[in-house]
């Protein structure tokens, strides 16, 4: 591995360990050189499916895109970085492990949803409440209940 800094070949690793639950290994190096040290990180490369778009058009599966909802929906809730890469890595995981090269879109949707559900609930329901559209506070309501008594919705069943 090139040390960033000096460009030189010379690097050692000075540990190793599993972050994000064994998805991805994180190693602290060091530059024989410059004495300089940086992290990488080891993660699997994944072939993630094509989504299909309600229009039928296919588009390329965006990490970002899906990074950002997620971050958006929590928003000042007290939920760490490591909690959302770890969601992030178990959603992807669950598109790569349907072994499908195209999926319908709303699968990122409900996987965000189960996932948020899990780490937030008022995430959950500011990410529902605009995923789904609720269309007038009863329905708003009817899902908090169903959070609250703790049952699944409907759509998931
Ligand atoms: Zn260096």
């Amino acid at each position: 591995m090139r040390c960033p800094f000096c460009g030189t070949q010379d690097t050692k690793v000075l540990d190793s360990r599993l972050v994000s639950e064994g998805a991805q290994v994180r190693r602290r190096r060091t530059c024989g050189h410059c004495q300089e040290r940086f992290t990488t990180f080891e993660i699997a490369e994944l072939q993630m499916p094509k989504l299909i778009k309600n229009d039928g058009s296919r588009e390329a599966f965006d990490e970002d895109k899906l990074r950002s909802g997620i971050v958006k929906a929590l928003e000042k809730r007290p939920v760490s970085i490591e909690a959302i890469e770890t969601a992030i890595t178990r959603i992807k995981e669950k598109l790569q492990a349907t072994g499908e090269r195209e999926l319908p879109s709303r699968i990122i949707g409900e996987a965000v949803m189960e996932e948020l559900k899990r780490l937030d609930q008022v995430a959950y329901v500011r990410f529902a409440s605009v995923y789904r559209s609720f269309k007038d506070i009863s329905e708003f309501r009817e899902e908090i209940e169903r959070l609250e008594s703790g049952q699944t919705t409907s759509e998931e069943k």
